[in-house]
């Protein structure tokens, strides 16, 4: 494959942008290589600047759930750019979004819109500490909630591939009311609630974890950290930045019938431009400023473009099958793969939930961060590279996720087994 053009701008990047990239997971680092410099999507592919093609597992992380640049979003957004990309001021389009995200997440009586899952999460802690007038947040170990510093402690995603078990620049004391626990283990939640429960403000959690791969909370796991929380008055935070919409039109959320008091929204809602949201119970919500005291803003929140590529994205979502669809492609897609390291006699754990789903290179059961690295990274980095080298982009890290989009259908099936199939091969 050649890579020529992609290795010049990674070059010329490298000398201005730490480490050639905007963000970590972009990266190659833990699978090797130099990462390559995109050129355009296009439904279900992204072709580099080289003019190599690939079936993309990426889709920018998770929020192109109708793949690359659908000519309904292109079109919206042009009408809504040439009337102005900004005003500083409340536009219809933010209640229109607000009034979607509402009707498939009921729990969510009123919402405030954000520019990024990080903004999302980081605001909703502040108000559930205000709301409950405590401190310390619960979180698990390998679940990624963007940079905040609070947040930045034993985190999944580009965190954990780099091996970084915190960052530093993160003060002791901005981590010190953050308790970490293992993931689907309610026992520990359980005594950790026993001896803080109290001074808990909020548990937040990923409800499926996205962010060590997939690993799908474990039967009445849900259930039983939603009754816990209850019991001692603290809330229940779903970061569903990830899972929300793709896990389930509803979220996980829907999937699981679990009410959260919180939910924190990114990717999806935006359709591939920058949004986030959190929103919840009108009680708590009711302390954001202006209407309360709970001080947050944004110059750019709320504005026109990321409105109208969320807007278009979630009236996709709700035409009857669409999603069904994509999902159905989603478990076809992880037959393929599975159907090909079969052949290939090659241990493999895959986990789907939705249109989501993670291929781990074992035969070890996978159910919370230290199963899943306990994975040789070695391992992966070859089947990375196998697939690249036959056309299909996976997430650089075995710590990421996949995404399927509408626009996969049974020729990305294919190729994905073929290039699965000779990756595979690579291993024995
Ligand atoms: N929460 C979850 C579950 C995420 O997966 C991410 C990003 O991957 C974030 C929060 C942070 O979102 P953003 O990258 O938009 O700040």
């Amino acid at each position: 494959m050649n890579t020529s053009r992609s290795t010049t701008l990674y070059r010329e990047a490298s000398a201005i942008l730490p480490g050639g990239v905007d963000s970590p997971a972009r990266a190659f680092g833990s699978v090797g290589g130099r990462p390559l410099f995109m050129d355009r999507g296009e439904g279900a592919r992204i072709v580099d600047v080289d003019g190599n093609s690939f079936v993309d597992y990426v889709l920018s992380f998770g929020p192109l759930i109708l793949g690359h640049a659908p000519t309904e979003l292109t079109s919206a957004l042009h009408q809504t750019a040439v009337r102005g990309t900004s005003f500083g001021a409340p536009s219809e389009l933010e209640t229109e979004l607000a009034r979607r995200i509402q009707a498939f997440m009921p729990s969510i009586e009123m919402l405030r819109f954000v520019n990024s899952g990080t903004e999302a999460t980081m605001s909703a802690i502040r108000l559930a500490r205000a709301f409950t007038g405590r401190d310390k947040v619960i979180k698990f170990k390998g679940h990624y909630h963007g940079h905040a510093d609070l947040l930045l402690v034993e985190t999944g995603s580009g965190v954990a591939t780099l091996g970084l078990p915190n960052s530093p620049g993160v003060t002791a004391a901005a981590a010190a009311d953050t308790l970490v626990l293992p993931y689907n283990d309610l026992h520990a939640i359980d005594r950790c609630l026993g001896a803080h429960g109290r001074e808990t403000a909020c548990v937040i959690m990923e409800p499926v974890a996205g962010n060590m791969g997939v690993v799908p909370p474990r039967k009445d796991y849900l259930e039983g950290v939603r009754g816990l929380t209850r019991d001692y008055g603290a809330l229940l935070l779903f970061d569903e930045v990830m899972t929300g919409f793709r896990v389930h039109p509803g979220g996980a959320q829907t999937l699981y019938g679990v009410q959260p008091d919180l939910t924190a929204l990114g990717k999806v809602i935006g359709g591939g431009l920058p949004v986030g949201a959190y929103g919840g119970r009108r009680d708590i919500m009711e302390m954001v400023a202006p209407l309360g005291p709970v001080y947050q803003a944004g110059t750019l929140s709320g504005n026109p473009l990321a409105m109208t590529a969320g807007v278009v994205t979630l009236d996709a979502l709700a035409q009857p099958g669409l999603w069904d669809r994509i999902s159905r492609t989603t478990i076809e897609i992880e037959n393929a793969i599975a159907c090909a390291a079969g052949e290939q006699g090659i241990p493999i754990q895959q986990t789907r939930v939705g249109t989501m789903f993670c291929t781990f290179l074992t035969d070890t059961p996978i159910i919370d961060f230290d199963s899943v690295a306990r994975v040789p990274s070695e391992r992966f980095a070859t089947f990375f590279r196998g697939m690249l080298e036959s056309g299909v982009y996976l997430p650089p890290s075995q710590f990421e996720a996949c995404f399927v989009s509408a626009a996969h259908g049974p020729t990305e099936v294919d190729a994905t087994y073929r290039a699965a199939s000779a990756a595979f091969a690579s291993l024995t």
